[in-house]
């Protein structure tokens, strides 16, 4: 009895998260001219229990990000024996050895940051015959603890990556860094924009979080990746 009234309010909560976000997200596709159906919403599921997982996905969402590959194992394992299917993201650092894992688990991933990780999962990705689609992140903020390449390094890391034949090329990732004002985080979005305007062939533009993803949108992102505004 008391588990089924906790279940109703989690229901409800993520159901009233997700109906607000998509106004948000509409709103700001509104400012910026853009159509709101052409952004994808990536539920960033690290801090989410299995069951409000599956209340998002009931209540609409299509993609799910993690940033370890051992918890998505299990979280993604779990809801695929219970008939559930979804898109795959892998949102965070992705560290060699766990390479394998990751190739065969995610349809996304979107945090490759280095050369040497490129031609790993290129290698794996050989190894069981998949086309791995990925994103380049970039560092568009000077802030030493961030991950990806510099925006100066993107135009010859393409070229690399051009190079290895199982690594499908899908767009671009930033992180903003944290700030108390999300209009100060413009600059970097807008930069990356622009660097991705200057490749052709490529699409996404995966930027925003739940403290910023209007102003994400507002500079052009297409796939924003949102954890604590769905299930917190
Ligand atoms: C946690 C995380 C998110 C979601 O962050 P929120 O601020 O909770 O929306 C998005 N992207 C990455 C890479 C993350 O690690």
């Amino acid at each position: 009895m008391l588990l089924y009234a906790v279940d109703i309010k989690v229901k409800r909560m993520i159901a009233e998260n997700l109906k607000r976000l998509t106004e948000r997200v509409g709103l700001a596709s509104k400012r910026a001219g853009r159509n709101p159906e052409k952004i994808k919403i990536v539920a960033v599921t690290k801090t989410a229990t299995l069951d409000m997982i599956k209340q998002a996905l009931e209540a609409g969402i299509t993609d799910i990000g993690e940033n370890r590959v051992q918890e998505a194992q299990v979280k993604f394992l779990s809801l695929e024996n219970q008939g559930i299917s979804f898109t795959k993201h892998l949102v965070g650092h992705l560290q060699t050895n766990k390479v394998k894992q990751a190739v065969r688990l995610f349809d996304l991933i979107q945090s490759v940051d280095t050369i040497k990780l490129a031609q790993e999962i290129n290698k794996q990705a050989e190894k069981i015959s998949k086309y791995q689609d990925i994103l380049i992140e970039v560092k568009t903020s000077p802030e030493v603890t961030k991950s990806g390449f510099k925006p100066e390094e993107v135009i010859e890391v393409i070229k690399e990556i051009e190079g290895l034949k199982n690594l499908n090329l899908k767009g671009l990732m930033t992180i903003a860094p944290l700030v108390d004002e999300p209009q100060k985080v413009r600059p970097y979005f807008k930069q990356l924009r622009e660097l991705l305007e200057e490749i052709n062939a490529i699409r996404i533009l995966s930027m925003g979080m739940t403290d910023d993803f209007e102003v994400a949108i507002e500079e052009g992102s297409n796939m924003i990746r949102i954890g604590r505004g769905i299930f917190s």
